[in-house]
């Protein structure tokens, strides 16, 4: 979709003034048609207050969710009990990161509070405008090792597929907010350049997995991602594909029958969701997950680890949890990346270690993920795990358990099974 063609509902504060014009006219009858998609009665209540004219149909669809989304300053304000921060920042913005948040997605966010965790990933604030030490618009080389355009090809037996430019809402720590957002994208990110990507890919055999991310590839229609899917398919040597989204938790109602079974058609595949903080796991993201798990999909989270709102480890509980619950194994924790302006976000090495630390030995071991940093430069990730082994006594080697208690394991000479 582009971008320049997707405008702002018109929310209405306590539902007082005169509703103005939907985004769409629907064609008698199209609400009926629609499967509905539970909503909970939250989301009811900010669909009554804020976009009154929206009836329940529209509400659980997906295309009107997109095209309704929050993207202007004066949207913002008609929802939001904005600071003068982040005014002053919306103010502020006329190129990069746009801002986009779905109203589904806006009503989980705290209305009158600037420090709520959804709400702080995003609505910009002064600091996106703060360039640290260390902090690059490309941190992790992407461009240098793109082959074609929209396709990343660093590991020997795998490429990042950038389908599209285009997300539902756009998060303020983006390690691509070079490029997404806009039409066309930094790297031309489109349908045009997609023929040259699967040629690239079926001329390299040694390529068996293929992450089709973006932006958000679940943005795209039924149409276009089952002929992006049919086309790597059809190449005999890419065994594996992934999609990585946050549509399921910020647009749920995307997640439609039609489109779970066409996916269901391409299998093995594997979903990687891009997951925040718990306060995403409404009722709503919970249908769409089930309906995936449903689907065959194997599905599999990453977290940005990100101060003041995921940095603790009782908010990481609660989210790995609430994740394994809903059949997603959480399976990366990533350091935040030296994006320009991501100083705000950013926590130390320590803190993702001490959460790991709080986590494992407290929950089952799927529910633990691994801590990594995407190496700046092109390095790929490194696994980051904190020291369990205190040390060694004799021929005993010390263990620090979950709870901090030392045991001691016999490995005489440090030579344990060997034969001779
Ligand atoms: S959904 Fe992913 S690609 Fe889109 S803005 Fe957020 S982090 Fe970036």
């Amino acid at each position: 979709m582009d971008e320049t063609h997707a405008p702002d509902a018109k929310p209405l504060r306590n539902g007082t003034a005169q509703p103005r014009a939907l985004p769409s006219a629907r064609p008698p009858g199209a609400a009926r048609r629609r499967a509905a998609f539970p909503s909970s009665p939250e989301a009811r209540a900010f669909r009554r207050r804020f976009f009154p004219e929206a009836s329940a149909a529209d509400w659980s669809d997906w295309r009107w969710q997109l095209r309704a989304r929050i993207r202007s300053l004066d949207g913002l304000a008609q929802v939001f009990s904005l600071s003068e921060d982040e005014r002053a920042a919306v103010a502020r913005r006329q190129s990069g990161l746009p801002v986009g948040i779905t109203p589904y997605y806006a009503s989980l966010m705290g209305l009158d509070d600037p420090a709520e965790p959804l709400r702080r990933t995003h609505i910009p604030v002064g600091q996106e405008y703060l360039r640290l030490p260390g902090e690059s618009d490309d941190p992790l080389g992407e461009t240098p090792d793109s082959k074609v355009p929209g396709l990343v090809h660093r590991y020997p037996d795998r490429v990042l597929f950038l389908a599209t430019g285009t997300c539902s809402t756009y998060c303020r720590y983006c390690t691509r907010s070079r490029m997404v957002g806009q039409p066309g994208g930094e790297e031309g990110i489109s349908t045009r350049n997609w023929e040259r990507a699967f040629a690239y890919i079926a001329a390299h055999p040694q390529i068996r997995d293929v992450l089709v991310s973006g932006g958000d590839p679940l943005t795209l229609s039924d149409d276009k991602l089952d002929y992006l899917l049919g086309r790597l398919r059809a190449i005999p040597h890419v065994e594996f594909i992934r999609i990585g989204t946050k549509v399921p938790l910020v647009l749920p109602m995307r997640i439609t029958g039609a489109l779970t079974r066409m996916l269901r058609r391409h299998h093995p595949l594997w979903m990687s969701l891009h997951c925040t903080h718990p306060a995403e796991l409404a009722p709503e993201a919970t249908e769409a997950l089930t309906r995936l798990a449903d689907a065959g999909i194997p599905l599999g989270a990453q977290t940005v680890l990100l101060r003041g709102i995921n940095d603790t480890v009782e908010t990481m509980r609660t989210l790995c949890r609430g994740l394994l619950k809903r059949r997603v194994r959480p399976y990366y924790l990533l350091q935040c990346d030296p994006i320009t302006g991501s100083g705000q976000f950013r926590t130390p090495i320590e803190t993702g270690l001490a959460i790991i630390d709080g986590l494992r030995g407290h929950l089952t071991g799927y529910a633990v993920p691994h801590f990594a940093i995407d190496a700046p430069g092109g390095g790929g990730k490194v696994a980051l795990v904190p020291d369990h082994v205190a040390g060694r006594e004799g021929d005993d080697l010390l263990l620090r358990n979950f709870e901090g208690r030392i045991y001691r394991y016999p490995d005489p000479g440090g030579r344990t099974g060997a034969r001779d």
